[in-house]
């Protein structure tokens, strides 16, 4: 490729709509463009490391049998309502009708086409294991799309999807994925870590995500220091508590206090002098529309998430405030456990908490010295906060750090919750019908683009590895005009052509600084630079990106040279 024809307008300036690295570099050197919010167009550059990475994605499917297939991005509205998640997908879908009135979607997610697509035809157990998967757009309307390819609105993913005849079959499935994925990440130049995680929309309850560790990460990552514990801080556990009776306190008198215009746990505590630690918040929540509340220590947070599986719900919302004036008989902020008459749930941190402030179920009070067991009982405990860093590890008796993370992809075991709910089911071996026990895996193609950028780039520009780099080589002479430099340039350009190299020449007539500036914002992980003076001396200087390193290369072992660069790097 010529760069005075590649289609890759680099800007000198930032553009504002980006807000970090990974972001603005795409756009300045020419990779990405932006159509709407979260919709992009991949220029040639972007599309060649795309496609680099779903290659290497390609190769490890197909390592461990999976068969790849292009499902519809448009699917008819039934499907979804066969598993009911037309309704439960809720706004993220992008849905659309036909000129008929036929209602579609355009695919989040595609668990229910390809079990459609598999129950026709999967009648016995002889036709499993299977595994499809697929590279493809996806389509989710984010409430907060950003950062790029980060979080799209379109965004690319290959997913895949494993139907096996029970769950020894499934396990094999899960891990021959998990560990396909650290192959993928690892060939990708990419350390990405699998954690426990939630499975959220999707389903299940097997579930890791693999997390590049970055400060542009969405997610926080907590893991133990000691042991390899490691979850998403959504589904990060607790460590359960019991009732100590060496850590019992003198229970001092209940008391009501006014407390005008105090109403969050902040205000409380500044207006009556306490720490948030001795108070606790009564959170009222409608679970599958009925009342119940949630005790959680003043400074610390609920995780719906835990709360929900707790209670074995279907839904799970905060109450409005005419629920919450109904039940406690007062406005939002002054609710309090002791005489409220809906079942109470307690995080573990407030077993051991005496002489609590909670709040008196009248407008402007709250109580002093509430107590647990005298003033007031709750249905259960249990781990129902946000795990922070600092806490103890749910493994050992090391403690929890945590970090930044880019969720790059995620596997899950489903078992039977789609088979059963669009009827896949197949005969076993004794002729009994059960259905297909399935698992998923994703990978966001654009993110893990997005990710090795955060973890490979400079102040000059990006540093690509060499599995995914757009080219490899760019070869730069110092002056096109001058003749002895062009024809060196044009000859090596076609040697390496010829040796399967990829290639771009650097043939426009601007200064050399400018020429460089382009190459390491592109971040080709190769520069030749063809001078007169080197070339007086027959040799060309080759630079590798990374490390800045120089080396003075005779002009016939140039080839060789890099061949040997690109074979250390892939
Ligand atoms: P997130 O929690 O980041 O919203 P998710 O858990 O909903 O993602 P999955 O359904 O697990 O996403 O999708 C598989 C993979 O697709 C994710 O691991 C992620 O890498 C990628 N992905 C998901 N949503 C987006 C998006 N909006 N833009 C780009 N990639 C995405
Ligand atoms: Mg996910």
């Amino acid at each position: 490729m010529l760069m005075s024809q590649l289609y890759s307008p680099t800007l000198r300036e930032t553009p504002a709509e980006a807000e970090i690295q990974s972001h603005k570099l795409m756009l300045r050197a020419g990779l990405l463009r932006r159509s709407a919010t979260g919709i992009y167009t991949y220029l040639p550059l972007g599309l060649r490391v795309l496609r680099k990475v779903e290659g290497i994605i390609r190769e490890e499917m197909d390592a461990i049998g999976g068969q790849e297939v292009l499902l519809p991005i448009v699917q008819p509205a039934e499907l979804w309502h066969e598993t009911g998640r037309w309704s439960d997908y809720g706004a993220e879908m992008f849905r659309l009708q036909d000129r008929n009135g036929r209602q579609f979607c355009l695919g989040p997610t595609h668990e229910e086409i390809v079990t459609a697509l598999v129950r026709s035809e999967v009648r016995s157990y002889r036709q499993l294991p299977l595994r499809l998967y697929q590279i493809q757009n996806k389509y989710r309307d984010e409430i907060r799309p950003r950062f790029g390819l980060m979080r799209g609105r379109e965004f690319v993913m290959k997913d895949m999807y494993s139907f096996d005849r029970d769950e020894e079959g499934l396990d094999k499935s899960y891990w021959d994925a998990y560990h396909a994925y650290e192959r993928i990440f690892t060939r990708c130049g990419l350390e990405a870590r699998p954690v426990e995680a939630d499975s959220g929309a999707i389903g299940g309850d097997v579930t890791h995500e693999f997390m590049v560790l970055a400060d542009a990460g969405e997610d926080l990552v907590l893991h133990c220091t000691t042991c390899s514990y490691a979850a998403n801080s959504e589904r990060a556990e607790g460590v359960s508590v019991k009732r100590d009776p060496a850590l019992a306190q003198e229970l001092k008198e209940l008391t009501e206090v006014a407390t005008p215009n105090a109403s969050t746990i902040e205000q409380i505590s500044a207006f009556l002098q306490v720490r948030p630690q001795d108070c606790i918040k009564t959170l009222i929540y409608l679970a599958d529309g009925k009342p119940v509340a949630a005790l959680i220590r003043g400074d610390h947070e609920l995780n719906e998430i835990k709360f929900q599986k707790f209670l074995g719900v279907a839904t799970l919302e905060l109450a409005d405030s005419i629920t919450i004036y109904e039940t406690t008989g007062a406005p939002v902020g002054f609710a309090g456990p002791v005489g409220l008459k809906i079942p109470l749930y307690a995080d573990y941190a407030i077993v051991n908490l005496y002489n609590a402030v909670v709040g008196a179920n009248k407008d402007e009070h709250h109580l002093t010295n509430a107590n647990l067991e005298r003033d007031f009982q709750v249905e259960a405990f249990a781990d129902l906060r946000e795990t922070q860093p600092g806490d103890p590890c749910p493994r050992c008796s090391g403690t929890l750090e945590g970090a930044r993370g880019i969720e790059v992809g995620q596997v899950f075991k489903l078992g039977t919750k789609y088979s059963s709910a669009l009827g896949a089911t197949f005969l076993q071996e004794d002729g009994t019908e059960t259905p297909l026990i399935m698992g998923c895996y994703g990978i966001g193609v654009g993110r893990t683009v997005a990710a090795v950028i955060e973890k490979n780039y400079d102040e000059d520009g990006i540093i690509w590895p060499m599995s995914i780099a757009p080219y490899h080589v760019i070869v730069v002479p110092v002056s096109i005009k001058d003749q002895a430099q062009a024809e060196a340039a044009e000859k090596l350009y076609q040697e390496l052509q010829a040796a399967g190299v990829e290639v771009v020449l650097d043939d426009r007539n601007e200064r050399p600084g400018v020429k460089f500036k382009d190459a390491d914002l592109i971040g080709f992980p190769i520069r030749v630079t063809i001078g007169s003076k080197s070339l007086e001396h027959g040799q060309m200087e080759v630079t590798i990106r990374r490390t800045k390193e120089k080396l003075n290369v005779p002009i016939d072992e140039v080839v060789a040279t890099i061949l040997g660069i690109i074979k250390d790097g892939e």
